[in-house]
């Protein structure tokens, strides 16, 4: 076995590989970006070595830097990971050359499946069905056109160097056909500097069907059965599962059976996935099941197979790659129960799934109901450099229900403060029936965003929650706390709070009266409602409204809110504008309170003249004592303080006259 191997990628699949390297007993060496010298990845490892500036081009996609660390490194084997060189042939030599292992199959088979056109003329040879279309060498437009009209449209154009869903375009008419190619080609030749495309017919209502391959320099090849990943976006996996749902145990052979003579048609060593698309327009047939492409790697959403086999496959790739035969026989495995697993990522799905970057302020996933698969940590930094994944959340239970009711339960269980993230999105995605039912396809979620991304109705009491946790609204104290013991609590006399509030593109401009202790009335359009807050800790709300109690989980990072209510989620912002804003909270004609706390001492009165910086009222909050000065030069309209009272955030504690009164 290995002494020592250098990871050269980042993030979760770095961490993923040191942990089982560790259990192993293989020293770890990790590399690592100027973006990247604080990781996670490179906490882990037992060293760590730099590849180069922020930008993959320059770093974690730069062979020249990587084989320099391999080399001076001692290490003796190269673990690739998913996503940057772990499917580029070059890298692969280039790592044998310098004498280590390419924990992968041969430099052959990569070449062999990294071109679309070519794998699937390969696989026609080998018998396994493929997706009817044109993969040939004659790339004259109006040739290209006359096949799309030979194969019948709709038709879709891919880069036959494409990955990761680029390079794609669906044709309905053939009109269109000439533009989508110059596109697809155009974004094939930036992304891949190969623009030579395929055309396919595009499968009316496809499922993607994926099988685990795993072979051994001995000539064994077996498959760790099917995921189902048809729940996509835009051609980029969402919630992958394992099995496929609705898959007989003929089926499965079937494609399993198909997916090792793919395997074996290229001497195929170590990890690989066979991919399928299957027309389900009239329910899933074994004659309508075709091969699509093969990804000569670990994948992202392996776990759901370690999930239903009981193997670890980073070990198994391991052993293979030191020379071992398969720990196990096509016979020996088996599948227990169902997993399934969501892909966590920094972005806003009410805004078009743009990525988000910023800190990470909390980061709180669940313990025991899910593995979580992450490569980041509370409080780190998300950048724009690289793939905006958190976190992959992944479960297992006897039964398909089972799982998707614990995926529920853990995403519900994950708390990302600081940076949006489509956690909401998911949960909301795990719920629609179909998905239930085992109804899927890859148009799935396209033709339910609006129901998925649906925006809430009836607010207020979202709102009230919202409004609790962006002013921070005080709540009555129990009888025993020593801050009631102060003497004069009382109610705030005048303190009407304006907050503003953004969700899913729409903005809330609500108000707030205080109505004496705890209790406060909201008022949103012509809707309004009383409450009373029973708790407002840092990261739980609970109001008791007129006819009963909501408990909320809420909390607020800077101008990001997250809140938990009934099942659903919703991410804030708290705009500009509002009371307990901290960069316009002194209005210029207002003494406003920063904090909820106690009124020590008011050092002015109604009539008083000001120098802006004068010192006004004192306010003790958490046990430090604020002075509030003057805005500007003006006189005193009028005190609403008195030493002793206990305001809230966002409180009028002082008003001035109008500049020109
Ligand atoms: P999978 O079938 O495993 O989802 P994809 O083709 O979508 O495979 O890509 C695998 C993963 O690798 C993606 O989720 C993406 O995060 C990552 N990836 C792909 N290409 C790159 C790249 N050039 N740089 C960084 N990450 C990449
Ligand atoms: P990539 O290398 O980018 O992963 P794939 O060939 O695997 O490219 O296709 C990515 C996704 O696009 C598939 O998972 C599937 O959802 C969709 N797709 C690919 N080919 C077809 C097709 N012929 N008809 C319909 N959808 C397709
Ligand atoms: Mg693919």
């Amino acid at each position: 076995m290995f002494k020592t191997v250098l990871i050269a990628n980042r993030g979760e699949i770095a961490c993923r590989v040191i942990r089982t390297a560790r259990r192993l007993g293989i020293r770890s060496l990790a590399v690592y970006s100027d973006a990247d010298v604080r990781a996670m990845h490179v906490d882990m490892a037992d060293e760590a070595y730099r590849v180069g500036p922020a930008p993959a081009a320059d770093s974690y996609l730069n062979t020249d830097r990587l084989i320099e660390a391999c080399r001076n490194s001692g290490a003796d084997a190269v673990h690739p990971g998913y996503g940057f060189l772990s499917e580029n042939p070059e890298f692969a030599e280039a790592v044998g050359a310098a004498g280590l292992t390419f924990i992968g199959p041969p430099v052959s088979a990569i070449r062999a499946m990294a071109l679309k056109d070519a794998a699937k003329s390969l696989m026609q040879r080998s018998g396994v069905p493929i997706v009817p279309g044109y993969h040939g060498d004659n790339q004259d437009p109006a040739f290209l056109l006359k096949q799309a009209h030979k194969i019948g449209f709709p038709v879709l154009i891919k880069a036959r160097a494409g990955g990761g869903g680029k390079g794609m375009r669906r044709v309905e008419r053939p009109e269109d056909f000439a533009p989508a190619l110059d596109g697809a080609r155009r974004e094939a030749r930036a992304a891949f500097g190969d623009e030579r495309c395929l055309i396919e017919k595009y499968v009316a209502k496809p499922r993607h069907i994926e099988v685990q391959v795993f072979g051994d320099a001995h000539g064994n090849v077996v498959h760790l059965f099917e995921r189902d990943c048809s729940l996509q976006r835009r051609h980029q996996k969402v919630i992958e599962e394992a099995p496929a749902p609705g898959l007989d145990t003929h089926m499965r052979e079937t494609i399993g059976e198909m997916a090792v003579r793919a395997a074996k048609a290229i001497s195929y060593t170590g990890a690989g996935t066979v991919e399928f698309i299957a027309d389900v327009s009239q329910g899933l047939k074994p004659d309508r099941i075709y091969f699509m492409e093969m990804n000569t790697r670990l994948q992202v959403e392996h776990p759901v197979t370690e999930c239903i086999t009981g193997q670890d496959l980073v070990e198994w790739q391991f052993r293979v790659a030191a020379g071992e035969r398969l720990p196990l026989a096509q016979k020996d495995l088996t599948i227990s129960g169902w997993a399934l697993e969501a892909r966590v990522y920094a972005e806003d799905p009410a805004n078009n799934f743009l990525p988000a970057t910023g800190r990470l302020h909390r980061l709180s996933m669940p313990v025991g109901t899910a593995r979580i698969d992450s490569g980041v940590r509370q409080g780190d930094e998300v950048g724009p450099y690289y793939d905006p994944m958190l976190a992959k959340v992944i479960v297992n239970a006897p039964t398909r229900s089972a799982a998707i009711g614990k995926l529920i339960a853990s995403l519900e269980a994950c708390h990302i403060g600081g940076i949006i993230s489509n956690i909401a999105f998911l949960v909301s995605l795990c719920k629609l029936p179909e998905f239930a039912e085992g109804d899927v396809d890859t148009g799935l979620i396209e033709r339910n965003l609006e129901r998925i991304n649906r925006p809430i109705n009836a607010p207020s009491e979202l709102l009230a929650v919202a409004t609790t946790c962006a002013l921070a609204l005080g709540c009555q104290p129990e009888d025993n706390d020593p801050w009631s013991t102060l003497s004069g609590w009382r109610h705030w006399t005048n303190p009407r709070s304006y907050v503003h509030l953004e969700n899913s593109a729409r903005t809330f401009d609500v108000s707030i009266v205080g109505r004496g202790a705890a209790r406060y009335v909201l008022e949103y359009g012509n809707e309004t409602l009383e409450f009373e807050v029973i708790e407002n800790s840092i990261d739980r709300v609970r109001l008791s409204l007129p006819e009963k109690v909501v408990t909320a989980t809420a909390m607020r990072h800077g101008r990001a809110m997250t809140i938990d209510l009934g099942g659903r989620r919703f991410e804030f912002k708290v705009l500009d504008g509002s009371a307990g804003d901290e960069e316009t909270e002194t209005a210029a004609d207002e003494v406003i309170a920063p904090m909820p706390g106690f009124i020590k001492l008011v050092a002015t009165q109604a009539g008083a003249k000001l120098t802006k910086g004068d010192p006004l009222v004192v306010l003790e909050a958490m046990k430090m004592e604020h002075t509030l000065r003057a805005p500007r030069d003006g006189v005193v309209a009028a005190v609403f303080a008195s030493p002793g009272d206990h305001v809230q955030n966002g409180a009028v504690l002082l008003s001035l006259e109008a500049e020109n009164a």
